[in-house]
């Protein structure tokens, strides 16, 4: 896949400078320079072991009891929980200090925009964070850390304390649905934008891939920047092909 030139960067840098309600949908990719894989990229979890999709599937996780105990395993040395922003954070940290951030929807459970400095607030985040656990019996939600206190402490698959149910992380794992409301803040960012910035996905995931032909149907510009093609292209009004950490910076920094 050919760089994108510098003509569509230049031409998107200004649109960006020119917006007021600027929207960034991302996805795991802003934060593989951080050093969490992505799922699908050409180094992605799954890319590479495409066993691994179970893991991430609710019915599997409900049902294998082994799987989960896999699953708390391998949360214990998981990179998300040692993960440091990257400059991709940064560069939306920067549109909010200008006062041109709407929102930030995120496909991302790593928490890594509240911790690179966007205000919590404006972090829509439609499939949950890795940074909580959940029962999926009683909804009864504890920081993820005491929850992994007591998978270290030698509990291989730790029940809820209140009604014994399996726990799992507070993410939306595939075959479960997404909360409502935040799918509809998410939409409903989309249609209220003036530009939409999609980053670091595959957008390849439903529903929240939605939020590309809505920004685009409200009569937003649409910019893509990725590694590879995406399945929304064709709604692009810019696609800026290329490492994010330099791409988003150079899309997002540059002085008004
Ligand atoms: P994806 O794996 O489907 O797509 C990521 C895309 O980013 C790929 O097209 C890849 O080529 C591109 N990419 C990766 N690193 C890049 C870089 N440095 N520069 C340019 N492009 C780069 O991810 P998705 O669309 O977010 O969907 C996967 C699902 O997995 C999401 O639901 C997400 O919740 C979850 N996930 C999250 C994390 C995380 O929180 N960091 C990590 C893995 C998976």
């Amino acid at each position: 896949m050919q760089p994108s030139s510098d003509a569509t960067l230049e031409a998107a840098t200004q649109w960006v400078r020119g917006a007021r309600r600027i929207v960034v949908l991302t996805g795991a990719g802003i934060s593989t320079d951080s050093g969490i894989p992505d799922f699908r990229g050409p180094n992605g979890v799954w890319t590479k072991n495409p066993a691994a999709e179970k893991a991430s599937t609710l019915q599997h996780y409900l049902r294998d009891p082994e799987l989960r105990r896999l699953a708390w395993q391998n949360r214990l040395s998981a990179p998300v929980f040692s993960a440091r922003p990257n400059a991709s954070h940064g560069a939306f940290v920067e549109l909010e200090r200008r006062g041109q951030l709407l929102a930030i929807v995120t496909q991302n459970i790593d928490g890594l925009h509240q911790v690179a400095g966007t205000d919590p607030e404006r972090v829509i985040e439609v499939h949950g964070t890795v940074h909580w656990s959940r029962c999926w019996g009683c909804d009864d939600r504890r920081p993820m850390q005491s929850t992994l206190d007591r998978v270290r402490a030698g509990e291989t698959d730790p029940p809820c304390e209140l009604c014994g149910g399996v726990l799992k992380s507070d993410t939306i794992l595939f075959g479960q649905s997404l909360v409502p409301e935040v799918i509809d803040a998410a939409l409903d960012a989309a249609d209220r934008c003036d530009l939409l910035i999609a980053a670091g996905s595959s957008l390849s995931v439903f529903p929240a891939a939605n939020v590309v032909p809505r920004a685009k149907s409200a009569g937003a510009k649409v910019v893509i920047a990725n590694g590879e093609p995406t399945k929304m292209d064709r709604f692009a009004d810019a696609l800026l092909i290329g490492p994010l950490s330099i791409t988003l910076p150079a899309l997002c920094t540059t002085p008004v």
